[in-house]
């Protein structure tokens, strides 16, 4: 099938089952797993990957909006879901209904949600996100405990977490140590009064990687799942992220080969002019199906086994591969643009260095236009 196509990846379904097998090892044996698959399971696809997280024992599912819910919902009834993001207003009753897990920064919200839920006769259930540094949702640390309080009064709500979120897991430990503490100091204020909560997290993959928490009883990753650690300055823990197996590869082909001659300009603005006689190749891929075209005059991709610099500007569907030195190359040949191909590998932090940006972008930019087929044991 893959024969037909001029834009693909591949998603290998083994790669991702064993990552997440690693990372119940790593996270102890009673950690639970919220995986998060928002953003179409990071491009992976979420219909697929959420059949295979629960073939694979996945505890709970993170997502950022309803919709997503509802795309698991109708893969699988009964695994909890967590939304990620504050409910709009006009989001309360379906949230209500379809029995997401709310996370919730504010009495008002917890309110709404109260309301709702006993308007339909059913039972809300709330995660308490505390801000301790990431300045995105979360109740202030002070004001926690208020919080906490109040939704524990109000009918037809479950206190059912507590969260946080890690700003710069990955880079910065002392300020990564300082919210944990401030978090754990939340759960144990609540615990002296006798509250305590079936699901306390924290982790990101960063948090996952390079902060240990004494307090939490889940982990919350998204990237490792897919086999990729967040870029870092701090190596201690990447040893042990090697063995993370990236899980989706993405490819094209070579449409045209051509020679030009000395002086001649390439792609839109002009930008490349061959220093002398080349080999090129056009390839069918551009930033229509999410190749960012920052990645212009800096990156490379694979054919034959071999890194080929990328010639000019970036097109909507089309990039142009200097050949020089694989004169065999034919059209219809595959390239890579992420993942292996012989010895090289294109790693997704080796395209965002490119592209100026983080490996979570490069795989969410990956367009619909690219068909996503999946390999390995569990492919459907
Ligand atoms: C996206 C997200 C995660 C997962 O982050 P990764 O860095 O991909 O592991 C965890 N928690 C929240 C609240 C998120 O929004």
């Amino acid at each position: 099938m893959r024969k037909n196509l001029r834009c693909w990846a591949e998603v290998n379904l083994d790669a991702l089952r064993a990552n997440l097998a690693w990372i119940r090892h790593e996270a102890g044996a009673r950690a639970r797993v919220i995986t998060v698959v928002k953003a179409d399971a990071y491009g992976h696809g979420l219909r697929q990957i959420a059949a295979l997280l629960m073939q694979s024992g996945t505890d709970m599912f993170g997502v950022a909006n309803l919709e997503e819910a509802r795309a698991i919902r109708s893969v699988g009834e009964g695994w909890p879901i967590l939304m990620l993001g504050s409910a709009l207003p006009h989001e309360a009753a379906a949230l209500v209904r379809d029995g997401v897990r709310a996370t919730v920064s504010s009495v008002d919200e917890a309110v709404r949600l109260s309301e709702e839920a006993k308007r339909q006769g059913r039972t809300a259930r709330l995660h308490v996100k505390i801000d301790t540094g990431m300045g995105r949702l979360g109740v202030a640390v002070d004001a926690a405990l208020g919080l906490i309080r109040r939704a524990r009064e109000l009918s037809n709500v479950k206190l059912e977490g507590i969260c946080t979120h890690y700003a710069a897991a990955e880079d910065d430990a002392p300020f990564t140590r300082a919210q944990e503490r401030l978090f754990a100091g939340v759960v144990n204020a609540a615990r002296t009064e006798g509250i305590e909560f079936d699901w306390i997290h924290a982790s990101n993959s960063g948090g996952f990687l390079f902060q240990k928490s004494g307090v939490c009883t889940a982990i919350r990753p998204g990237l490792v799942v897919y086999g990729i650690a967040p870029p870092s300055a701090r190596r201690t823990r990447l040893k042990l992220a090697a063995r993370l197996q990236p899980a989706l590869a993405w490819k094209c082909r070579v449409s045209l080969v051509k020679a030009v001659p000395k002086g001649a300009s390439l792609s839109y603005g002009r930008t490349f002019v061959a220093p002398g006689p080349m080999r090129i190749g056009v390839v069918t891929a551009g930033y229509g199906d999410g190749y960012m075209r920052a990645a212009s005059h800096r990156a490379w991709v694979l054919i034959r086994g071999r890194r080929c610099r990328l010639l000019g500007r970036v097109t909507m569907d089309q990039m142009l591969a200097d050949l020089s030195g694989l004169p065999e190359v034919e059209s219809g040949e595959e390239v890579v643009l992420l993942g292996r191909q012989g010895e090289e590998e294109i790693s997704a932090g080796r395209l965002a260095e490119w592209s100026g940006t983080v490996p979570w972008e490069v795989l969410t930019n990956i367009t619909c236009r690219v068909p996503r087929l999946y390999t390995g044991s569990q492919a459907a």
